[in-house]
């Protein structure tokens, strides 16, 4: 039978993952068949039948037909089409809310949250797209007029997580729209359906206001197509988000065809609380940073670096509010359960291993450290402390609610140890010393693209550019100027005197 939450958008348990333009979803069922699983029971949620070469080809001629009339549409009416899908999507927030819960396991505010993500970037796009601004220069030579404008890249390819499996597309497509490009999304193997119930909503609303075909779907059942679209040239840009070690292959294949690649890889965030800091914000800040999402968020709090004057009071009240949320682990579509289930059995698999390594180490599991012992991906929520920062498994991502804490004396040696892992996507300080807050933002102080101060490392929001450094990729989605990612840059000279200066004063007489 259909999973409820399924009919309530339209999906059955038999779906093409392929859409090809005109209205028509691909009929295609000998390319490979991806089964998307319900991580709280262990279920296949339907089938999803994979795209073949054939149907990406006509994709991509479709998508480079539609360029040519999408990149010269006004930039403000194709706000008007991203307005539309963000309202498309304000009528089905509750249900795709559901289906995202569903089928990546995340409670069911944080579906609904992701969702809203959806639509808050969708209202961003709308305004930004009255404002693509580029800059005028003053000429050396007379008569003369320079600026730079930007214009439409061409097709982006957008490659995202499961993790995230809506928000993330959206991140990247509306903004790409409003910029004047199409894009062409392959969704997380394991998150399919969550793709089909947003590309239906947004491409009937669409159809519904006159607006061509902008947006176009492929699925992968292994990674053989995936890989032919990273080395597609017609592909001006890819937008990869996932972890360092397949963003890393992605770059490398992207720049060999002189491509550009937006790297949204993984993170490994550290938060710094100070002797002077206000317990009552910290600690919940540190619980749903190392817990919400069951800690499969790129922002997610794996380390916290704790004043040695208040260590064990800290560690003594995150263990108390860690027993709180080991009452409420279930199902992520009821609403009353904090921590849902990890979204497969290798990511379980991952977490034990990664406890077994901490033990190895010699840490000690303060509370947590196990599976659940019912069906689905469930374990508790982990607190290990005794490692050092340069422990193997402290310097690895584990995509797990493994929280790794440790002791400081200096706060310079605190924000060293922060630094001092190979990714850099956010981080935090709690503290009431505007000293400490001033140190920790300076040129000096945290290397990450994203430092907070007295809010936690995840749950950020669109308007500021989102992404990280060094292993983390170095790519800004979302708000600022990240949208010139989606867009050429060309500047212009205008010669309007009746001479012919060369410029630095070159003469070149004939
Ligand atoms: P993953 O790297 O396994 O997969 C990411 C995407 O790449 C999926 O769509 C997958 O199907 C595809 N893929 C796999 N092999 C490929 C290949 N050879 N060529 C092309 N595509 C291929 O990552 P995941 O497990 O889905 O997601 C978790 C990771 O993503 C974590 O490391 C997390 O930190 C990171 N992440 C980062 C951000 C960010 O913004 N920095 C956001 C969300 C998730």
């Amino acid at each position: 039978m259909t999973h409820p939450v399924l009919t309530a958008l339209g999906l059955s348990d038999n779906e093409s993952g392929t859409y090809l333009g005109n209205g028509e979803w691909s009929k295609t069922s000998d390319a490979g068949v991806l089964e998307p699983v319900n991580p709280t029971d262990g279920e296949v949620l339907a089938k999803v039948q994979a795209t073949s070469q054939a149907d990406y080809d006509q994709i991509v001629e479709r998508a480079q037909a539609a360029f040519k009339v999408w990149r010269t549409t006004p930039a403000p009416l194709r706000g008007e089409a991203v307005r539309l899908c963000a309202n498309a999507l304000r009528e089905h927030k509750d249900a795709l809310g559901s289906l995202v819960a569903l089928e990546m396991g995340k409670s069911k505010p944080e579906g609904d949250g992701e969702v809203q993500e959806m639509i808050d970037i969708g209202d961003f796009a709308v305004g930004l797209s009255r404002q693509l601004y580029g800059l005028t220069m003053h000429s050396e030579r007379p008569g003369h007029r320079m600026y730079e404008q930007w214009h439409p890249i061409g097709l982006v390819g957008i490659i995202s997580a499961f993790n995230f499996p809506v928000a993330v597309w959206a991140w990247n497509a509306f903004v790409a729209a409003a910029c004047g490009d199409i894009c062409i999304w392959k969704p997380s193997n394991k998150t399919p359906l969550s793709a089909i119930a947003s590309m239906r909503i947004c491409n009937e609303a669409l159809k519904k206001g006159g607006f061509p075909d902008i947006f176009f779907l492929i699925n992968d059942a292994g990674t053989e197509l995936a890989e032919k679209f990273v080395d597609d040239r017609r592909i001006a840009l890819v937008s990869f988000t996932g972890s360092t070690k397949v963003g890393r292959q992605v770059g490398e294949r992207v720049a060999r065809r002189m491509g550009r690649s937006l790297l949204e890889l993984g993170g490994n965030n550290a938060m710094i609380v100070d002797e002077t800091a206000d317990l009552k914000l910290a600690i919940p800040a540190i619980v749903f940073g190392a817990v919400g999402t069951a800690g499969q968020r790129c922002t997610t709090t794996r380390r916290v670096f704790i004043h040695e004057s208040i260590f064990d009071d800290v560690l003594g009240k995150l263990v108390t509010a860690y027993g709180q949320v080991e009452k409420k682990i279930g199902d992520p579509t009821d609403p009353a359960n904090l921590m849902g289930p990890l979204n497969s059995q290798d990511a379980v698999k991952a977490y034990e291993a990664a406890i077994e390594k901490a033990r190895a180490a010699g840490g000690k599991v303060e509370t947590g450290g196990k599976r659940i012992d019912r069906k689905g991906n469930f374990v508790l929520p982990t607190i290990i402390t005794g490692l050092s920062n340069d422990a193997e498994v402290v310097q690895t991502e584990t995509f797990a609610p493994i929280l790794y804490v440790m002791k400081y004396s200096d706060l310079d040696d605190a924000i060293a140890m922060q630094n001092d892992v190979p990714q850099g996507l956010s981080s935090a300080i709690f503290t009431g010393s505007l000293k400490a807050s001033e140190r920790f933002l300076s040129a000096a102080g945290s290397d990450c693209g994203i430092a907070n101060v007295n809010i936690g490392t995840s749950g950020a929001e669109i308007g500021g550019a989102f992404g990280g450094e060094k292993e983390t990729g170095g790519g800004r989605e979302s708000g600022s100027d990240a949208w010139r990612a989606y867009m050429r840059r060309q500047t212009n000279t205008i010669n309007y005197s009746d001479a012919l200066p060369l410029a630095q004063g070159i003469k070149f007489d004939l």
